[in-house]
């Protein structure tokens, strides 16, 4: 019971705090910077080094060649009108083709890339897309967004992953998250694409919630806790951890459809990354794989693992 004089929660604020919004969107100005920095950060003493350091030279690009791209172009509103109507997300995934903003994404994220040290595999992989036709670009593009990138191309289709992140995060941005409906389990409902995590997260109106987090667009969505995330089942979830870790990223799994995604406890440690720290947590997915779950979420930085 409290004491007089003690502070009472604000019914206000609780009000808020049961309202979460449904989404939000990648806030652009810091959205691939804060991503790459925390890349810089893991890295340190991290068996994977080299390759957090090269990936946060890639987000670094992704946040700095923005200033000189066209404009990412939109639907037209009658065509996301539609989509809205059929609880279809705005940004249609699957119809993509690339157009002019893509290709100058494409080719500026190549140009820039080029001018850091890398391992030289995947120096090799820069110089085979650099060098790649429109219709052999358009080819990785289409695998890359249908999930079905060929082992033996990964390097060179993480280039074309990160081009089509910065793009469709460039897409996202200027859409309203209020127009925003549930599209499916595991569904992004800005861009229709896979998620790679989720996150509890610490913000001030949604302290303690859960979101999913796109792998494509980075567009958040809230999502009930200790509930499958892609097939929405609510029995049988349980959470496995690394033996000996910090306690904020879990392996959340699910007996109906044998798979699992990591959640971070980001209310505990706001630095956490949704691409980042699943990229890091790598040790995770080893101990997972002595199981027979599947793993679910979608992230083109760690298909090579
Ligand atoms: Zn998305
Ligand atoms: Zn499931």
């Amino acid at each position: 019971m409290a004491k007089p004089g003690a502070p009472r929660p604000d019914p206000t604020v609780i009000g808020e705090m049961a309202k979460p919004p449904f989404a939000r969107l990648p806030d652009l100005g810091d959205f691939f910077l804060r991503r790459a920095r925390r890349f810089q950060s893991l890295a340190a003493g991290h068996d994977l080094k080299p390759y957090l350091l090269f990936l946060a030279n890639i987000c670094a690009i992704q946040h700095g060649i923005q200033g000189r791209l066209p404009a990412a172009e939109l639907p037209a509103p009658d065509r996301m009108a539609r989509a809205k109507a059929h609880n279809m997300p705005p940004l249609d995934r699957s119809g993509f083709t690339p157009d002019a903003a893509f290709d100058a994404t494409l080719d500026q994220l190549l140009a820039s890339a080029a001018t850091f040290e890398m391992p030289e595999a995947a120096k090799a992989a820069l110089r085979n897309v650099t060098k790649a036709d429109a219709a052999a670009r358009a080819e990785m593009v289409r695998s890359a967004l249908e999930d079905s990138i060929p082992v033996e191309a990964i390097a060179e289709h993480l280039f074309v992953a990160a081009a089509l992140q910065l793009h469709f995060a460039r897409l996202a941005a200027q859409l309203d998250a209020k127009e925003l409906v549930p599209v499916g389990d595991g569904v992004c409902p800005a861009c229709g694409g896979p998620l790679v995590s989720s996150v509890v997260v610490g913000w001030m109106e949604a302290q303690g919630t859960r979101f999913c987090a796109c792998s494509l667009c980075g567009t958040l969505w809230n999502y009930v806790r200790v509930k499958c995330t892609l097939c929405a089942s609510t029995k049988g979830i349980s959470y496995q951890e690394i033996e000996g870790g910090p306690g904020t990223i879990k392996a959340e799994t699910c007996d109906s459809c044998r798979s699992y995604v990591k959640i971070l406890q980001q209310h505990k440690d706001p630095a956490l990354d949704p691409v980042a720290d699943d990229v890091a947590s790598l040790g995770l997915d080893l101990l997972m794989r002595e199981t027979e779950l599947r793993r679910g979420g979608m992230n083109p930085f760690l298909l090579g693992y």
